[in-house]
């Protein structure tokens, strides 16, 4: 029973155990009883002949199941189709349309829809679908007309045919049911994955993958969302730009990789020392811009806090333990000036610092 639980769970929620092959089976398995109870009817209501070609349909499947495994998908569906328009047409001929063997013909609509979209072979093709209804519906005429021209050649008792169009009504719901929950589950898997990966994409296009900030297109949107705030709401914002000193030294000394691991761990820094509604990026190279919910006093003093940290920081790479400072260039949102003009104050001050003798912040 807890097996069980486990296949269903998996089928609904599109796990990799159920592939292609895997739900195939599961299908073939189902037509397979399907044909078992058919078989032991016809036998039981003496229709030997029906009874004996159900017992062949049975080894039959097992056959198709095979093409199935050597991904001859397309040939393996064709076969079942014209088997069931076959199977509804022998019924009919030997006990009659009222004992209700074409319904699976009607079925064959929801199954042929989930099969197009599910198996690769069909690449979800509508045609397929219309096709193989068209082949459905053509079947279940055929049995009606035969039924106003020929007698059932073995006709079985009347409470025997009402069973029969009961149990092969019921069948019919089911297997339309099934295929329908089947493809909705299978519609639901593919949309949550499609947005698991565009959510992952979408980060993507807004990340530096060396550091894990945001990039410089992140940023610019960023800024332009805090330049709407300050004109709509008067708030206010405040600007870091900075800058490692004499990182050329650190890559000319310790070789490149050792400066990708400096980059890293000043990266996690300003990470760790700034709040939720700060936003750092890597701005260039050795550069990152800092957007500060705060007035020109609040912003300095975060500048201070990243400078004092980084300077605190010995970073380890490669048997070395190598120490950096990096310096500040701050500004403060002034209604009336562009953001770009904003950055280029934060720039000039940077600028400033490192002709002043580097490793400090520079706020006018
Ligand atoms: P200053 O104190 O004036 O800023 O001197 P600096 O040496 O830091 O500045 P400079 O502009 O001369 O050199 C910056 C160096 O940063 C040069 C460049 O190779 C290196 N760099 C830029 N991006 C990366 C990177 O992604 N990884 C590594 N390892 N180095 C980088
Ligand atoms: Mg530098
Ligand atoms: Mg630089």
């Amino acid at each position: 029973m807890g097996n069980l639980k486990h296949y269903y769970e998996a089928l609904k929620n599109g796990d990799v155990f159920f592939d292609e092959y895997r739900k195939s089976a599961l299908i073939m398995n189902a037509v397979t009883i399907l044909h078992i109870v058919f078989a032991i009817f016809f036998w039981a209501t003496g229709v030997t002949i029906m009874g004996v070609y159900n017992v062949a349909i049975v080894v039959a499947y097992q056959g198709i199941l095979m093409l199935i495994k050597k991904k001859k998908t397309y040939l393996a569906y064709v076969l079942t189709c014209i088997e069931v328009v076959v199977h509804a047409v022998l019924a009919t001929l030997f006990v009659g349309f009222s004992s209700g063997f074409q319904v699976y013909c009607v079925a064959m609509i929801a199954v042929s829809c989930y099969i197009t979209f599910v198996w690769e072979c069909f690449k979800k093709g509508t045609r397929e679908t219309l096709l193989f209804s068209l082949f459905s519906m053509f079947g279940y005429f055929v049995c009606y007309v035969l039924s106003l021209y020929c007698e059932p050649i073995k006709p079985v008792h009347e409470i025997a045919q009402t069973i029969m169009y009961i149990v092969n009504a019921l069948f019919m719901f089911i297997i339309i049911f099934c295929f329908m929950m089947l493809l909705f589950w299978d519609i639901n898997h593919r949309s949550d994955r499609l947005a698991a990966k565009n959510n992952q994409l979408d980060e993507m296009s807004k990340k530096d993958p060396l550091t894990k900030l945001y990039n410089r297109r992140y940023m610019n949107y960023e800024l332009n969302r805090r330049m709407s705030y300050l004109i709509g709401e008067g708030r206010l914002f405040g600007l870091i730009m900075a800058d490692i000193d004499n990182f050329k030294t650190v890559n000319d000394t310790y070789g490149h990789d050792a400066g990708d691991d400096v980059l890293i761990a000043v990266a996690n820094e300003f990470t760790k020392a700034l709040r939720g509604d700060d936003c750092v990026c890597r701005w260039g190279g050795e550069e990152f811009l800092v957007v500060i919910n705060g007035n020109h006093q609040v912003t300095s003093d975060v500048a201070e806090r990243i400078r004092k940290r980084v300077e605190d920081l010995t970073i380890e790479t490669n048997g070395h333990q190598i120490k950096v400072t990096m310096t500040f260039g701050v500004s403060e949102s002034i209604p009336g000036l562009r953001m770009e003009r904003l950055i280029q104050i934060a720039d000039e001050r940077l600028y400033k610092g490192k002709q002043g003798g580097k490793n400090c912040v520079v706020k006018e």
